[in-house]
């Protein structure tokens, strides 16, 4: 019998939703964590607790933001076990590396790591069966931060190729309408991006003009992750030749923008 059980860390905020869900994923007598989130003490211990008396196998990164990966080295350390993710990052480094494809085996289960750039360049999803842990590549309730947008395409497509039934996300409810949620993923940031170019053709000259065109009003904790997202989405119309963008060396809202006139 394979279980799992979400508990979630208590760091809400603007950018963490309710906060990080950390699952403990159980079969048979064995278990393993994914995601342990932020070093707070009492999330530790609730981590702990849970695990009861299973044997702990591996403690698992999708990847090294700091609200899912700092608990794991000293949760790890507890039980002598080793933590895993795809490379180190600020603040934490795993001592097995995973690759697109490696297998992790505990109990009857079977853990296969998905490498799926675009939020991170580090991020990996984990698939078990029909279920996929999506970490912050899909959350439940609203959208993600984009490092890279060709990227976080191919991952989205990646994902939905795999045609998941569930999706258990990093951040928000679990998601039994993987295909619905995957789909809408994909266009909104088709949408997105559609609206981005039209704010350029508009007129918009700077990153910062981009941003008051397409998101109006925001709410001021989100403007610069709002000005990382249409940059994102930028640098990706640049690749494709539509736009321009000119390096200043201010802040991303002021870098320069320009309509190339390629369609
Ligand atoms: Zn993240």
């Amino acid at each position: 019998m394979t279980g799992v059980h979400r508990l979630l860390a208590p760091n809400p905020g603007p950018m963490t939703g309710p906060g990080t869900n950390t699952y403990l994923i159980v079969s048979g007598s064995d278990c393993v964590v994914v995601d342990p989130g932020p070093p707070v003490e009492s999330h530790l211990r609730a981590i702990l607790d849970a695990i009861g008396g299973l044997r702990l196998r591996g403690v698992l990164v999708t990847h090294t933001h700091p609200d899912h990966a700092p608990l794991a080295g000293p949760l790890a350390a507890e039980s002598g076990v080793h933590t895993y993710g795809h490379a180190p990052g600020p603040g934490f480094a795993p001592s097995r590396r995973l690759r697109d494809g490696d297998r992790l085996r505990f109990g009857e289960a079977v853990l296969t790591a998905v490498h799926t750039p675009g939020h991170t360049a580090d991020h990996l999803c984990f698939r078990m069966g029909a279920t996929v842990f999506t970490g912050d590549h899909i959350i439940g309730g609203s959208t993600v931060l984009v490092q890279d947008m060709g990227d976080y395409f191919r991952s989205l497509d990646r994902i939905r190729a795999l045609r998941p039934e569930r999706l258990l996300p990093g951040h928000g409810n679990p998601m039994d309408n993987a295909a619905e949620a995957i789909a809408a993923y994909i266009t909104h940031r088709r949408e997105r991006e559609a609206q981005i170019l039209r704010a350029v053709r508009d007129g918009a000259r700077t990153v910062g003009a981009v941003v008051d065109a397409v998101y109006g009003e925001v709410d001021p904790r989100l403007r610069s992750a709002a000005a990382e997202s249409a940059l994102a989405h930028l640098r990706h119309l640049a690749g494709q030749g539509t736009v321009s963008l000119e390096n200043g060396a201010g802040p991303a809202e002021t870098m320069a923008v320009r309509n190339t006139g390629i369609a």
